[in-house]
């Protein structure tokens, strides 16, 4: 692991004010994805953390997280499983729906993506408030899987996600 990790990706997370609405300040990593060093470099971070052979399944958060979920996953000798918003799965599904800040919510995973006991690593871009993470982990326990811990290369440590996750081993690259 690179010792300048942290500010490889702070580098390379552009902020962007008032995206998708006002008041949000959106955290872009397409920069960092682009960067051919910096995005090694945050998969082979997330793969150490947990070691080869620790994690049988990765699954990644629609969008984002499919993008780094998916190269963690082959480093881990894993499987992917994609967790979507609703609608999206075309086979039998369990569904959570969890509260917004404005509105609702639900994300769907295939009722078969894991058999019982597997360890799961779910991977995500940004925790912010740990609303999708919480609803993720809640639709991995209904499959009878169990969730390993939430990797995410970005924690915005002042919306408390990582409180309401207090049973989950939650891994930031970066807190902010
Ligand atoms: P939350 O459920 O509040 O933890 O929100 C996490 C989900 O929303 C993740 O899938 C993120 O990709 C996305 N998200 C929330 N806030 C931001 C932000 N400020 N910048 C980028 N993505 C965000």
């Amino acid at each position: 692991r690179p010792v300048d990790l942290t500010q490889m990706i702070n580098d390379r997370i552009r902020d962007v004010p008032d995206y998708p609405k006002p008041g949000v300040m959106f955290k872009d990593i397409t920069p960092l994805l682009a960067d051919h060093t910096a995005f090694a470099a945050v998969v082979d971070a997330i793969v150490a953390y947990y070691g080869r052979g620790t994690i049988d399944k990765v699954a990644g958060i629609e969008a984002r997280g499919f993008i780094l979920a998916a190269p963690v996953a082959y480093h881990f000798g894993a499987g992917f499983v994609p967790i979507r918003k609703q609608g999206k799965l075309p086979a039998a599904t369990y569904a959570e729906n969890y509260d917004l800040e404005y509105g609702s919510e639900t994300i769907e995973v295939h009722k078969d993506a894991f058999a019982p006991g597997e360890q799961v690593l779910i991977v995500d871009d940004v925790l912010a408030t740990g609303g999708t993470a919480k609803a993720t982990a809640a639709l991995i326990g209904r499959t009878g899987a169990e969730v390993a811990g939430i990797s995410v290369l970005m924690e915005l440590g002042f919306l408390g996600g990582r409180d309401r996750l207090s049973d989950l081993d939650v891994h930031a690259l970066v807190t902010v």
